[in-house]
């Protein structure tokens, strides 16, 4: 049998081991953690939308109406009414023909990846996507290619070297860096190359784009340009699940052959009608969106000004660049003793050597809560030079 103590040993070793904190109450900037409030840099709530009352209201509404329970897969008899508006509502948002609400993100890539493309096709995927991703790349047997993160030449020029189907995939915006795939571009190519074109903007809805309609309608980006989107809705919709939306045609195509979403329960119908709620708000709020834009240009000019290294990122997630993974650690835990919650993110979430700490911001945060957040990482920054000593 293989010695699990001994790989769990190994992972304390090298700072690699995780632990769970556990949240009591609302998904909030001020979060009590192991009974502990901490103020939060690090949730992906980016517009606050969480634990909004109309929120929670519109599922209470809905659970009245409906009960709890999704109690059956789509397929069978669990596809209720609250799901079909959520469908239409969210192919109205994103300006797309039709749209299939999934239980999550995780299940959404698995999903539509492996039912795209298959044995003998290629899967063309950028070398930072998200781990669901990359298993969405595995289950689909298909030959996987990565090319380099962000860098249409290095996926043109196996583009132009490969023959039969072939599928490109990419983050709109990358989850650890939080910089934007050269999505224009991409597009460009894949219409080139006969590629079909598969975006997860697990980041970007919500938060880029009129309002907040997402990276691809931020660049103008249609159906035409971009088949298939795929967004979250548990980061910043505030709920929970995921949809995939393009082409009816392709919809229609998924809904028989999309496996996580054909052998898996609905989702509770109430969240389906929180989501909607959430949509409505998200549309007619533009004002949240431009509150968190000067939130991340505030914070990238003073944790520059502190000589801290950031990524070229303009959307909430902001990593400040550590390196070592017990810099990291020490950096994330200076600042908890502080009333900073702001989590260290290492391998194999991120490369080797690139340990960071992920900071996220909120439109929820107040200007006062992100100045704790400087003020915080001004006290701890010697942490940074000392762990760079010694890496030397
Ligand atoms: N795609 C990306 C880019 C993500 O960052 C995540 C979640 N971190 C997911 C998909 C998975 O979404 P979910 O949490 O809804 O499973």
């Amino acid at each position: 049998m293989r010695d699990f103590v001994a790989e769990l040993e190994q992972r304390k070793h090298s700072g690699l081991y995780r632990v769970r904190r556990q949240i009591s109450g609302p998904q909030q900037p001020l979060l009590v953690a192991d009974g502990r409030p901490l103020l939060s840099f690090c949730s992906n709530d980016y517009l606050g939308m969480a634990s909004r009352p109309e929120l929670s209201r519109a599922a209470a509404d809905a659970m009245q109406g409906n009960g709890l329970g999704g109690a059956a897969s789509h397929l069978v008899c669990g596809h209720h009414d609250a799901h079909h508006r959520l469908e239409q509502r969210l192919a109205a948002f994103t300006g797309r023909s039709a749209a299939l609400f999934f239980s999550t993100g995780y299940m959404a890539n698995m999903g539509v990846i492996s039912a795209l493309a298959g044995r003998g096709d290629t899967i063309f995927s950028d070398r930072l996507n998200h781990a669901s991703i990359i298993d969405g790349c595995i289950l689909s047997r298909a030959r996987v290619r990565r090319f380099g993160h962000g860098d249409p030449e290095s996926l043109e020029s196996m583009l132009s070297r490969t023959g039969g189907h072939k599928l490109v995939v990419t983050d709109g915006v990358f989850s650890m860096d939080g910089d934007i795939a050269p999505l224009a571009e991409l597009s460009r190519l894949c219409r080139a190359h006969d590629a079909l074109l598969v975006v997860d903007d697990a980041h970007g809805i919500g938060v880029l784009g009129p309002e907040g309609r997402g990276s691809l309608a931020e660049l103008g980006l249609t159906e035409d340009d971009v088949p298939v989107l795929i967004g979250t809705l548990g980061k910043a919709v505030g709920s929970s699940g995921a949809f995939v939306a393009g082409p009816a045609l392709l919809m229609d195509y998924l809904v028989q052959k999309a496996r996580t979403y054909i052998y898996t329960t609905a989702m509770p119908p109430a969240i389906a009608a929180a989501t909607c709620a959430s949509i409505d708000l998200i549309e007619q709020e533009q004002h949240r969106r431009d509150h968190l834009a000067t939130l991340i240009a505030t914070f990238r000019q003073g944790a520059l000004a502190l000589g801290y290294e950031l990524m070229p990122s303009r959307t909430p997630i902001q990593p400040i660049m550590v390196g070592d993974n017990w810099t990291a650690l020490a950096l994330s835990q200076a600042l908890e003793e502080r009333g900073l919650l702001v989590t260290a993110i290492r391998p194999p979430t991120v490369p080797e050597g690139q340990a960071r700490l992920r900071v996220t911001l909120s439109a929820a945060h107040s200007r006062d809560d992100l100045q704790q957040l400087l003020n915080g990482l001004a006290q701890c920054r010697h942490l940074l030079q000392t762990g760079e000593e010694q890496a030397v």
